[in-house]
């Protein structure tokens, strides 16, 4: 059974668009995480939030 992993998005903190799904174990705090991604609609690389 998959139930420890929950799919959490990263996405961008200028147009909030969720460019990246991922998944995550539910162990992991959510929240923490920022990561540099690039961004098709700000057509650059922005800091991405890690949200539900
Ligand atoms: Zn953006």
């Amino acid at each position: 059974m998959a139930k420890d992993r929950v799919i959490s998005h990263l996405s961008c903190e200028k147009c909030r668009m969720r460019n990246y799904t991922q998944v995550v174990t539910r162990q992991r705090k959510l929240g923490d995480l920022k990561l540099s991604k690039y961004c098709s609609r700000c057509r650059e690389h922005t800091l991405h939030k890690e949200t539900k």
